[in-house]
């Protein structure tokens, strides 16, 4: 490694896909001192957030909110959906629903993986045939993530759903937001969504701590028979939760909620979720489009092949003959750019870019000018210039009618 000037000294950039960026306002939010936190200020707050949670999934189901990272809002579904000797079938497309079904399997859950690729999304017709040759209806979930923060792909949920109603199969569909909420459209009740799992440090711009889960009416049904409950995840007494702070199962998270009341109050500024999912869209066509630009035989391209498969929160850009280690190191230490690295087996063959949650085209043409320089710095093999097809793209959109 080459030890060349470092122009790393502005304020750096973070475009790993989670936690992602905070806004200020957020920031700001959350450090207060502690209030008295039986009444006043934050009951207000957490009864506005748990009045906003049900259309922030797009339902009329239950909002939960967990203490604790994605992993523990997963926790959360096994323990009320669930019982030990159950089955779930796990849709592969990247690490996560597989890291999903793990956790299922820790507690006696008979877990099967429906195997995917790198590359793609699930296949639909795959999904249906197998749900179509259990008879004996043994599957009691399908477990899947919208989007895989490993390979970037996004799943066509409501292509899933469709699997399942034709093969007239009785399984919970419960899904994984956690990358992908505030990012992509999702709308829970009207893709027949049971169960939807999200957290706070991706598209919604907390720093991380708090999850969530979202129940509709067949996985409340199942919960009354769910033999995994645990006493702290329990669904029940946090549904008939006499005092606020029950929603917890004790004291609540203050900060966060506050954070996230801010960042519910940013999304709500901008005009809500449909104005919010449309700036990713255009800031990810300007990424796709950079990385299309660069990308040569044997050299840079995206790794999903299909377009619409395409996640708006992250993009996993393959590096070919290029050393993705490298161009991360020289972006970071002498540039001010930390990129994530590729996981989830791809090693040093990729990058990626995270574009969810509080993000403008300065960054994004930032992120990507200081990738396009450290390519260049490396002698890498490049297309064009990634940074004039993204800012065609956001100049198309910035076009006044
Ligand atoms: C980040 C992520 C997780 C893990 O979330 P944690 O908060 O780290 O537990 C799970 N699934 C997906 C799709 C993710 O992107």
């Amino acid at each position: 490694m080459s030890s060349g000037i470092s122009l790393a000294h502005g304020r750096p950039l973070v475009a790993t896909p989670g936690p992602s960026i905070i806004p200020d306002r957020v920031l700001a939010a959350m450090a207060r001192p502690m209030p008295n936190m039986y009444a006043g200020d934050i009951v207000r707050i957490t009864e506005e957030i748990f009045a906003q949670l049900p259309a922030v999934a797009g339902t009329a189901g239950h909002p939960f909110v967990v203490i604790g990272n994605g992993h523990a809002a997963w926790q959360m579904t096994i323990a009320n959906t669930l019982s030990t000797g159950d089955k779930v079938l796990v849709l592969e497309s990247g690490r996560f629903a597989v890291g999903w079904g793990n956790m299922a399997a820790v507690s006696g859950v008979d877990v099967e993986v429906l195997p995917g690729t790198d590359r793609g999304p699930v296949v639909p017709g795959a999904v249906q045939a197998r749900l179509a040759a259990d008879t004996g209806h043994e599957i009691s979930a399908v477990l899947v993530v919208q989007t895989d923060t490993a390979t970037s792909v996004r799943n066509d949920i409501p292509a899933i759903r469709a699997a399942i109603t034709a093969a007239g199969h009785p399984a919970l569909l419960m899904v994984d937001c956690i990358a992908s909420l505030g990012c992509d459209r999702y709308e829970m009740d009207a893709w027949g969504v049971d169960v939807t799992v999200a957290a706070c440090q991706k598209g919604l711009m907390v720093p991380p701590g708090i999850s969530f889960v979202w129940a509709g009416p067949r996985a409340l049904a199942a919960y009354e028979t769910a033999g995994l409950r645990t006493g702290y995840f329990d669904w029940g007494p946090r549904m008939a939760a006499e005092e606020y702070y029950h929603l917890f199962a004790g004291t609540p998270p203050i900060p966060h909620l506050a954070g996230l009341h801010e960042a519910l109050a940013l999304i709500q500024e901008e005009g809500g979720f449909g104005a919010v999912w449309r700036r990713h869209q255009i800031l990810a066509d300007a990424v796709r489009a950079a990385v299309t630009a660069w990308s040569t035989p044997g050299g840079i391209e995206l790794n999903i092949t299909s377009p619409a498969h395409r996640s708006n929160a992250v993009s996993t850009v393959l590096t070919g003959s290029i050393d993705a280690y490298r161009l991360a190191e020289v972006c970071e230490r002498q540039a001010g750019l930390t990129l994530g690295a590729g996981i989830g087996g791809f090693g040093g063959r990729a990058f990626r870019i995270a574009h969810m949650g509080h993000l403008n085209p300065p960054m994004v043409l930032g992120a990507l000018g200081t990738i396009e320089a450290g390519l260049r710095s490396l002698g890498s093999p490049v297309g064009g210039s990634g940074v004039a097809a993204a800012a065609q793209v956001i100049g198309e959109a910035l076009i006044v009618g």
